[in-house]
């Protein structure tokens, strides 16, 4: 049975004070509406990190999540945090490759590869972000290929031991934040063509255990369809993390 994931990425927003109202109001909803198979991953900004932690130690299925590291393990990179860090701040997951990252910051597949290394060796559990752009879509064809590319070029080094602790987040660029959303026929085409290459690289019984999560203006309204593709494991949630009522009710989605 593969894990239910509902990740809340928090981007550049919330002060200390918003961050602390939202963690515990997401604890107490939790607590009381969520399934406790359903795994809940908070990926606040770095700052918070520390004091979020101990916010939900005692919930046996809430997780923290950074939203970066470097690839590196130390040294002089002003700004930068490393995967070792986070490990002794008990992070348990970090996202990686998300697309404004790979826009913005100009991460390749590349660098991701090494990211995803250091994730990796620090125990921490890569939360691997891929997506077609709405040029690639629009072309009607080859974003399928693209997407399993991404795959292949920052993931497909690992063994296959190593490939069984990653998390897969689906994220087609055109949809997040844009209030798009991919239907759920579009969802579950590329979710089983990224299951149907991880199958062809490491066999069909890992690549039915690895969670492959949507994103991408994921919302209550549209969650229940989507989370219904069998090859959906649940989601990769921007702007409804914000709002705990909303991404409780994302999280209720998963059946
Ligand atoms: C995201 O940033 O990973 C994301 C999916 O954002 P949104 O839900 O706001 O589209």
């Amino acid at each position: 049975m593969r894990k239910k994931i509902v990740a809340g990425n928090w981007k550049m927003n919330m002060t200390k004070e918003e961050g602390q109202a939202l963690i515990s109001e997401v604890i107490n909803m939790a607590n009381d509406e969520v399934k406790s198979s359903t795994v809940l991953v908070l990926c606040p900004p770095a700052p918070h990190l520390g004091y979020a932690k101990k916010m939900f130690q005692s919930q046996s299925n809430v997780f923290l999540g950074a939203q970066n590291c470097h690839e590196k393990a130390s040294g002089a990179y002003t700004g930068e945090i490393s995967a070792p860090m986070l490990k002794s701040f008990e992070v348990d997951y970090v996202v990686l490759g998300h697309s404004e990252r790979r826009e913005y910051f100009k991460e390749s597949d590349e660098l991701l590869k090494a990211k995803t290394d250091q994730v990796l060796a620090n125990q921490l559990i890569p939360i691997f972000c891929c997506g077609e752009s709405l040029s690639q879509r629009q072309a009607g064809s080859g974003f399928i290929e693209f997407v399993c590319g991404q795959l292949t070029n920052s993931l497909f080094h690992l063994s296959a031991e190593q490939f069984a602790k990653v998390v897969i987040a689906y994220e087609p660029i055109w949809a997040i934040g844009t209030g798009l959303t991919a239907s759920s026929e579009q969802a579950q085409e590329m979710h089983a063509a990224l299951r149907k290459h991880i199958a062809a690289q490491y066999g069909e019984a890992l690549a039915q255990e690895i969670p492959i999560l949507y994103g991408g203006s994921a919302k209550p309204s549209n969650a229940p369809e989507l989370f219904a593709c069998p090859d959906v494991d649940g989601g990769l949630i921007g702007g409804a993390s914000l709002k705990s009522r909303d991404f409780i009710d994302i999280a209720k989605a998963i059946k």
